[in-house]
This record gives C-alpha cells, sequence and structure tokens, in this order.
C-alpha cells in the first residue's frame, strides 16, 4: 500500500464500524486500495465490545471470531424480585484485539494520528492541509449527534480491575440491578476477564449524557466491597453515553450530513435502538459493502442510506418501548421494566437483543401485568414519535 494522496475508499474515523468495513475489504477484495484515517493515535479507542451468540449469523461468527478477546458460555441477570441465569454465549471485542488484528491485516492502509477537517464525495482534506481524492469516502466518526433523534442515554464508566482473590463469577452478570437506583435505571455489569480479573461498569438509562465520574469510581468501589472483592490495582477505564432512541426522523438526520457522503456506524444510525450497540449492524454492514459490485461513492452511499432507513423501520417497536421507559416509569421505576422483560424466554430474549422480534415477541413483551402504570403507559405508547430537539432529551410537551 503506498502513501499516495488517492485512494479508492477513504474510511474517516478508525472506530469499530469503519475497522470491520477495512477488514473485509482487505479480506474479499484485496485489490481495492482502502485508506483507514483515525485522529487518534491508536484505531479502536478504548472500549470492551460485546455481543450475544444470537446477535449473528454463523457466517458472521465465523470472520468474527480472530477478533474476540473473551467468551462466555452462559450469563446472568440480577433484579429485587429475582435473579436469572441464560445459557447462551456472550463474546467480547476489546480495543487491543480489534487493533491487532487490523493492523496486521490492513497494514500501510491504517494511518493514526491524523484529523479529517473536511470530508466530501470526492475526498477528504486533512488537519495539515493536504487533500485525498478518493472514489468514495465513508464517515465513520461515531456520535450521530442529536440534531433529529429525540434520545434518553444509557451512560456508563466501566474500570477493569484486578483483584486480591478470586471472584468466584461464572460468567458475565449482565445487569445486576439489586443496586440503589440513582439517575434512571441503574445496574452494574460485570465481565469476568480472568480469575482475579473483571471489567466492573456502572450504567445508568438516563435522561441526560453526562456523569460525575468520581462519583462513579466511587460507587463501582462500593460495589465491589459490597460483592467481596478486594481491588488490588485498576488496570483501566471506559465509558460511554450511548443514544437511546425515543423517535426521530430518519431521512433529516441523513439529510443533514455531508451531501452524498457515505456514512457507517452510529453515524449511520445503525445501533440497536434499546441498548445503543453497534457490534452486529457494523459486521453486516461491511459484509455488505465488501459484496457490493460497485464500491463507488454514489453506490455505497445509496447501500448505506437503504439500510439505516431499513434498521429505522425495524427499529419502531423498540422505540416505543423506549418511550415507555423514559416517559411511563419513574426514573427509579424503570427497572420494573427490564425486571418484566427477563422474565420472558430466553429465546425471546436473544430475538430481542438480536433486533429481530417476531410479532409473537412483540406481543408477549407487551402482554401481562404491566411494569408501568397502564394510563401512562398508553399516554408514552401514544405521544408523537417525532420531536426531535437537540437541546432537550424530553420535550416538555410530550410530559403533560
Ligand atoms: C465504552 C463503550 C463501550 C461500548 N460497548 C458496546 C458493546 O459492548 N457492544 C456494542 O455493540 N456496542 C457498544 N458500544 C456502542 C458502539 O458499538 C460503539 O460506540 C462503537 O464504537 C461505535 O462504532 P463507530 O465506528 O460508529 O464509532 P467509534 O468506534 O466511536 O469510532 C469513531 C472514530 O472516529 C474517530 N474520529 C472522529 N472524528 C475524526 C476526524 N475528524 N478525523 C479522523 N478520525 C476521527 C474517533 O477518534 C473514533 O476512533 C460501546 C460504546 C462505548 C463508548
Amino acid at each position: 500500500m503506498s502513501t499516495s494522496q488517492q485512494a479508492d475508499v477513504i474510511l474517516v474515523g478508525g472506530g469499530l464500524a469503519n475497522s470491520l468495513i477495512a477488514l473485509r475489504l482487505r479480506a474479499l477484495r484485496s485489490e481495492v486500495e482502502v485508506l483507514l484515517l483515525e485522529r487518534d493515535e491508536r484505531i479502536g479507542g478504548r472500549h470492551t465490545w460485546s455481543f450475544h451468540a444470537d446477535d449473528l449469523a454463523p457466517d458472521e461468527h465465523a470472520w468474527v471470531a480472530p477478533l474476540v478477546a473473551h467468551s462466555w458460555p452462559r450469563q446472568e441477570v440480577r433484579f429485587p424480585a429475582y435473579s436469572r441465569r441464560l445459557e447462551s454465549a456472550y463474546f467480547s471485542i476489546t480495543s487491543e484485539s480489534l487493533r491487532a488484528v487490523v493492523e496486521k491485516a490492513v497494514g500501510r492502509g491504517v494511518r493514526t494520528g491524523v484529523s479529517v477537517t473536511g470530508l466530501d464525495v470526492t475526498g477528504v482534506a486533512l488537519v495539515d492541509g493536504t487533500r485525498i481524492a478518493a472514489g468514495a469516502v465513508v464517515d465513520g466518526r461515531g456520535d450521530p449527534g442529536r440534531g433529529h433523534l429525540e434520545l434518553g442515554f444509557q451512560k456508563f464508566l466501566g474500570r477493569t480491575v484486578a483483584l486480591e482473590a478470586p471472584h468466584g463469577l461464572e460468567g458475565p452478570v449482565l445487569m445486576d440491578a439489586t443496586v440503589p437506583q440513582t439517575d434512571g435505571f441503574r445496574f452494574l455489569y460485570t465481565l469476568p476477564f480472568g480469575e482475579r480479573r473483571l471489567l466492573v461498569e456502572d450504567t445508568r438509562y438516563s435522561d441526560t449524557p453526562g456523569l460525575d465520574r468520581d462519583a462513579v469510581r466511587g460507587a463501582i468501589g462500593a460495589y465491589a466491597s459490597s460483592q467481596g472483592w478486594r481491588v488490588a490495582s485498576v488496570e483501566g477505564e471506559e465509558e460511554g453515553s450511548l443514544p437511546i432512541v425515543l423517535g426521530g426522523d430518519i431521512e433529516a438526520f441523513w439529510d443533514a450530513g455531508p451531501p452524498g457522503v457515505v456514512r457507517s456506524g452510529m453515524r449511520a444510525a445503525l445501533f440497536h435502538p434499546t441498548t445503543g450497540y453497534s457490534l452486529p449492524e457494523a459486521v453486516r454492514l461491511a459484509d455488505a459493502i465488501a459484496a457490493s459490485a460497485d464500491l463507488r461513492g454514489p453506490a455505497l452511499y445509496a447501500l448505506t442510506r437503504d439500510r439505516s432507513r431499513e434498521a429505522w423501520r425495524r427499529g419502531r417497536f423498540f422505540r416505543l418501548l423506549n418511550r415507555m421507559l423514559y416517559r411511563a416509569a419513574k426514573p427509579e421505576e424503570r427497572y420494573r421494566v427490564l425486571q418484566h422483560f427477563y422474565r420472558l424466554p430466553e429465546p425471546l430474549v436473544g430475538r430481542f437483543y438480536a433486533g429481530r422480534p417476531t410479532w409473537g415477541d412483540k406481543l408477549r413483551v407487551l402482554s401481562g401485568r404491566p411494569p408501568v402504570p397502564v394510563g401512562r403507559a398508553l399516554r408514552a405508547l401514544l405521544a408523537p414519535r417525532t420531536r426531535p430537539d437537540p437541546a432537550v432529551a424530553r420535550p416538555k410537551e410530550d410530559l403533560k
């Protein structure tokens, strides 16, 4: 790969989505010259990206397998009313495992410490004034913004800790909601990376994106103590504030971006509306792009916008549930919605996270004794779906 000032495909942002696209193009279309441009000194940021077994099809699992750093055969959830073990596998990719595979495969096509200041259908401009021409430019700069999406937030801070003694966990605890419910639906998410090594994340389904980091660090320490874990050292930290979509206008969202520029990942609104997780969609987009006969900008723009539109259509049910979660339930009562959900059969839970619930699943999720007051639930379900306001996460007119 030369360092020429042009490429067939320029991927702007070396995050999850564009890294997977680069990897897939390298594997299936080695004749295509790809440039992956990342602003930071390393691609992949500081993340642990996890997914459920049902999130990916067998062929997708197969090509993602080299990226997986940790996997477990089962998982667990804990609520005030009950705990439950789910017999389905869970997988995690880390920034380090992604970086190692992508850098090896893509080689000099990866350029870090390169901030893109302008992009259009014909190429990109860098902070030092360099212009690089391209057949297609893919905007994978992450954060989708709030302009045309009405959002709640799943915000979290996680610490990877080394313990003085084995933690004794059999597998991940995806939700421990037996903790005090502050700042919305709050739970601890724990991944055992080794006998004495854990990622412990304090997560809140909140109306606002900000976190008091020191307070959350203290809360993680208190949780570790409550579990009998003595922390020997903190090895790392990651944090996020993921969009939980209540409504919005997907066409206006796309129209507001650079005209004709292809988008990937969060920038393309390709994430699960209720979890903010984007890995499964990113895997499928990478496959779709690598399979496209035409890799020029207009064809890839049509492909990504169509997929985003289709994902938005499929997300309608989830946005409705999100409105129920954020509007019908008082913040400290939100856990009841998830407590209700996790009593449902395991295959249904799997299809829900995979974003592919059947009509029967949808009926079951909404049936039974409602976990929130009926009147408030109905008002939340019937409230206008599209009132995005960049400044306000929860429009006042919907709270009447
Ligand atoms: C800490 C954390 C944990 C998460 N865990 C999960 C999970 O377990 N499972 C899951 O499915 N999802 C998870 N998500 C949600 C989502 O999958 C991630 O946010 C994912 O990284 C989004 O991928 P992306 O490629 O769209 O954006 P990012 O991965 O955020 O990548 C965007 C990249 O663009 C770069 N960039 C920005 N501007 C410029 C510029 N001007 N020039 C050059 N580069 C630029 C950034 O530095 C960054 O590297 C998590 C998110 C976070 C923050």
